[in-house]
């Protein structure tokens, strides 16, 4: 009887195995599971309908694995009417999030949220700006992470001030003038553009000023979770709080000539363009006072570190950037159709910030969960530390993403790479893939794979 039902088991096993072969050489992959599931648009419809009986059922059958039973009913549930959704949506929000509303398949378990937009955060506007944050408060599971998007006009600015955390940023548009003072009375003062970083250490104090035509937008990544942008340590906010006699005598100014300082926090706030770099270093001492460490670094303009035809990746940390101590990023770009290949990050969560594009990522969390979430420009993502994930550009124009790590030093593994560095024969009898199979999937790490 045992025996007997062994050998079913073996056979059963065996027979999947082919039909997962059949399906796969027949393109039936997971994107075509989805147009399986309950078409939502005329598209789906058409395509569902085009695949045919035949194909269906080794779609269906392609599905069945270890827990076959469970992604069996999953697939059910989405072809019959237990899909439908005849309540109140908020279509657009619906819209915008295919991978919520219809899974892959492969989705399974509860894992938490890991994407948030900017767009949906209170936005602080002042005359010369405005800026709005995503911290811990409103992605939980960003405990490491914090982001702040913020701009200047020309002129205005983001008034001196220090903080617990350290900073670093990101010019997403246009020009500014960053100053930061060393403890040694040295200063640093540098204008960057769209595509540069700078990174001002905790406590360190500092200010940003919108320069050039229009000023500027940038994004600043904290690595505290629940940074506050609205906590921070302003000039301002220090003299309105400090006895006037205090003041005086400390300034060596006389106390009828404090009574223009500030009663409140300007945070924000406008100013008058700046004369050239040079004429601002020369004003406050020239070389004598000048910064051995250089705070700033130029991004998009470094040659990039990985490319393939499939799109290209700048890692910048503490090797090439070495004022960036605790954290560590790379500028991402996936052309349509491409892939950020399968991989995690062994020493750090990550903090995404999506540029351009439009993609999906599945955040792979072990012991059976996984999830899918859609991403598009001026949204949030972030991945545990150690999680496997993916981000696949589902567009037509470039996907354009940061990752941003609280390390020193950025790491990655490739499961590609992993896969052929172990012997093809531990390989093979994990994947139940041939060795020439094998040889077919890339032996290196190439960090975006083209379609
Ligand atoms: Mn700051
Ligand atoms: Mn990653």
């Amino acid at each position: 009887m045992g025996g007997r039902w062994n050998g079913w088991c073996w056979l059963r096993s065996a027979l999947i195995r082919r039909v997962v072969r059949i399906g796969r050489r027949l393109g039936l992959n997971e994107s075509t599971e989805v147009m399986v599931s309950e078409g939502k648009s005329d598209v789906n419809r058409r395509s569902f309908l085009g695949l045919g009986a035949g194909a269906l059922a080794v779609a269906a059958l392609a599905n069945v694995g270890a827990d076959g039973q469970s992604k069996e009913t999953m697939q059910k549930g989405q072809q019959d009417h237990s899909a439908s959704n005849p309540g109140p949506a908020n279509k657009p929000l619906a819209g915008e999030s295919p991978s919520s509303e219809v899974p892959p398949i492969t989705d399974k378990g509860d894992v938490a949220p890991f994407w948030y937009s900017f767009d949906l955060s209170h936005r602080r506007t002042q005359e010369g700006g405005w800026t709005r944050q995503v911290t811990q408060r409103d992605l939980p599971i960003s405990t490491d992470l914090a982001g702040v998007n913020m701009r200047l006009t020309a002129g205005s600015y983001r008034e001196l001030h220090w903080h617990t955390a350290n900073e670093w940023a990101y010019m997403i548009y246009g020009k500014a003038r960053v100053t930061v003072l060393n403890p040694d009375g040295t200063i640093f003062i540098d204008d960057v553009e769209k595509g540069d970083l700078w990174f001002f250490p905790a406590g360190f104090p500092h200010s940003i000023q919108g320069i050039g035509e229009d000023g500027c937008e940038f994004l600043l990544v904290f690595d505290e979770g629940l940074f506050s942008e609205y906590q921070t340590f302003l000039i301002s906010d220090w003299v309105a709080h400090t006895p006037a006699s205090v003041l005086a005598k400390n300034f060596k100014l006389p106390q009828s000539q404090l009574a223009g300082l500030p009663e409140d926090e300007l945070y924000i706030f406008p100013g008058k363009v700046p004369g050239s770099l040079e004429q601002d270093r020369e004003a406050v001492g020239g070389k004598a006072v000048e910064s051995p460490v250089s705070y700033t670094f130029r991004m998009l303009k470094m040659p990039a570190t990985k490319e393939t035809s499939g799109g290209s990746a700048r890692i910048v940390d503490s090797r090439n950037f070495p004022a960036s101590k605790t954290i560590a990023a790379a500028l991402v770009t996936v052309k349509p159709g491409a892939l950020r290949e399968l991989h995690w990050h062994p020493n750090a969560s990550e903090w995404q910030y999506y540029l351009s594009g439009s993609g999906r990522m599945t955040v792979f969390a072990s012991s059976g969960k996984a999830r899918t979430m859609n991403f598009t420009a001026n949204d949030v993502g972030f991945v545990p530390a150690v999680a496997g994930h993916y981000i696949e550009n589902t567009g037509d124009s470039d996907l354009v993403f940061l990752e941003v790590f609280k390390t020193s030093h950025y790491e990655d593994f490739s499961l590609n790479n992993w896969i052929r560095r172990v012997p093809p024969e531990m390989a093979t009898a994990h994947l139940n893939l041939s060795e020439s199979e094998l040889k077919g999937i890339p032996s290196e790490k190439l960090v975006v794979i083209a379609e």
